[in-house]
C-alpha cells in the first residue's frame, strides 16, 4: 500500500462516528462518499469569508466568489482532461445533467422515429429522461443487453444501431453489479456510425475520467459521490456540440441580452446555468478533486481492488453467498444476497452491528429483473476503508447467518 490509511482515515471525521455503540464501518460509498476536512473547510471559510452572488457584483466579495467559481470550473476541466472551460457546466449532479442533455440534445437532433439506447444495467437516472425524450417525439427506446456476470454485450452493438439511432448513454461503472463497462471500445464503435455517447460517470469518475481519451461526447458526474459536497454536479460536453444545442432552463445568468420581443443566449458554458449556481458547493468540489489527487488516484484505486478481492475472498468462502455482479472488471462494489434472506433484513442486522450498507434495487430495477430478485446487500468500498472493516461486514453476515438460517 503507497499511502498512510492512518493519517486518510484522520482526514474523514465521520468514520470516527459511533453507530448503535458500535464504530461506524461506513460502506455506502456507491450511494455518497465521506468529505475530508479540507472539503469542509472550504465550504466554511466559503460562508465566513466570501459568500456573494456571482457574475454580477462590482464588489471586492462577488469578485473573490466568481474568481472561486470559475478556478473550480478550471480544476473540473483539468480533472477530466476536457479541451477548455466551455466545456464544463456545473449543474446540481449526475441527475440534472443527464436530464439536460436528454432535453436539449432531443430538442436539437430528434424526430419521431428516431432511436435513443441504453444499456440494461443503466442506474435510473440514465434510462427515464431518456424514456421521457422517447415519449415526446415519439422515438423508440432500444436496450444493448448484459449477460449474467453482469458485462454489456457490445457484439449486439452493431445490429442494435440504424441508420435512426441518434445517441447512446451508458454508464462506464455500473452502481449495483460494480461493472466497468468498455466505453472506449462503444464509443468507438457508436461514432463509426455517427452516433453520440453520453457516458454517466456518477461511479466511473473516481477512476478514470479522461473525456479526450474515452472521446465521449457527454460525460456527467456528481460531487458527492467523490469526496465533494451535494448538489453539485458537471456536464462535460464536445464544445461543438454544446453550442448548437438549445438552452434547457430559461432564467438569470444563462442570457446575453432580454426584450419582451427577443432574448440573446450567453456564451457557453453561461448558456446552461440559469439561476444562481451553487458557487460553494463548485469551490467543495474543486478542493475534493484536488484533495483526491493528491492521495494519487492510481493508489486508491488499486487499494479499492486488494479490499474487492479480499471482500469477495472472504464473503464467498461463507456458504449460500451469492454474488450479483460477476464482471472480469470490476470495481469495489460488492452485490450479494444471503441465501433466502430478504437483503432488507441483512441490511437492518448489519446496521445494529455498526455497518452501513444499501439494500434494495438502487435505482437499477431493470438489473434486478435480470437476475429475477428485488434486490440485493450492497457493500461498496472506498479508499479510507479497511481489511478489519471487512472483517466486520463477514462477522456480522455470520451472525445474520445465524438469526435467519
Ligand atoms: N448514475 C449512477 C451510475 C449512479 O450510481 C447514480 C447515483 O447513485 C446516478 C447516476 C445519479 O447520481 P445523482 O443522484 O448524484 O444525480
Amino acid at each position: 500500500m503507497s499511502f498512510d490509511i492512518n493519517k486518510i482515515r484522520s482526514e474523514f471525521p465521520i468514520l470516527n462516528r459511533q453507530v448503535h455503540g458500535k464504530p461506524l464501518v461506513y460502506f455506502d460509498n456507491a450511494a455518497t462518499t465521506q468529505k475530508p476536512l479540507c472539503v469542509l473547510e472550504t465550504i466554511r471559510h466559503f460562508h465566513n469569508q466570501i459568500n456573494a452572488n456571482i457574475h454580477r457584483g462590482v464588489h471586492k466579495l462577488s469578485d473573490e466568489s466568481t474568481q472561486a467559481y470559475e478556478d473550480a470550473r478550471e480544476t473540473v476541466r483539468a480533472f477530466i482532461n476536457a479541451k477548455n472551460t466551455r466545456e464544463i457546466v456545473f449543474t446540481s449532479g449526475a441527475t440534472a445533467s443527464i436530464n439536460l442533455v436528454a432535453f436539449s440534445f432531443g430538442e436539437a437532433f430528434v424526430r419521431e422515429g428516431d432511436e435513443v439506447i441504453v444499456s440494461e444495467m443503466e442506474h435510473h437516472s440514465n434510462i427515464v429522461p431518456w424514456q421521457m425524450l422517447c415519449e415526446r417525439k415519439k422515438a423508440t427506446l432500444t436496450v444493448l443487453p448484459m449477460n449474467d456476470n453482469g458485462e454489456l454485450m457490445v457484439e449486439k452493438l452493431d445490429e442494435l444501431i440504424g441508420p435512426k439511432t441518434k445517441i447512446l448513454a451508458v454508464t462506464q461503472l455500473s452502481n449495483s453489479l460494480g461493472t466497468i463497462t468498455p466505453v472506449k471500445e462503444i464509443i468507438a464503435l457508436a461514432h463509426s456510425h455517427n452516433v453520440k455517447v453520453l457516458v454517466d460517470g456518477a461511479q466511473g469518475v473516481k477512476h478514470d475520467a479522461d473525456v479526450q481519451d474515452m472521446d465521449a461526447d457527454f460525460y456527467v458526474f456528481s460531487g458527492h459521490k467523490i469526496y465533494g459536497p451535494t448538489g453539485i454536479g458537471v456536464l462535460y460536453g464536445k464544445e461543438k456540440l454544446l453550442e448548437v444545442l438549445p438552452p434547457w432552463q430559461g432564467g438569470g445568468d444563462m442570457i446575453s441580452r432580454v426584450s419582451f420581443d427577443t432574448t440573446t443566449y450567453n456564451d457557453l458554458p453561461f448558456k446552461f446555468e440559469a439561476g444562481t449556481a451553487n458557487f460553494i458547493g463548485a469551490a467543495g468540489l474543486a478542493t475534493a478533486l484536488q484533495y483526491y489527487q493528491s492521495v494519487g488516484i492510481e493508489a486508491a484505486t488499486r487499494y479499492e481492488e486488494e479490499l474487492l478481492q479480499y471482500a469477495t475472498q472472504r464473503l464467498t468462502s461463507l456458504d449460500d453467498i451469492r454474488i450479483i455482479g460477476t464482471a472480469l472488471h470490476k470495481a469495489a462494489i460488492l452485490s450479494f444476497l444471503v441465501g433466502n434472506i430478504h437483503p432488507y433484513d441483512t441490511g437492518m442486522i448489519l446496521d445494529k452491528l455498526g455497518i452501513a450498507v444499501r439494500t434494495g434495487a438502487h435505482c437499477t430495477e431493470p438489473v434486478m429483473t435480470h437476475y429475477g430478485i428485488d434486490g440485493t446487500v450492497r457493500a461498496s468500498l472506498a479508499f479510507y476503508n479497511t481489511r478489519e472493516e471487512v472483517d466486520r461486514l463477514i462477522e456480522g453476515v455470520e451472525r445474520v447467518k445465524l438469526m435467519f438460517g
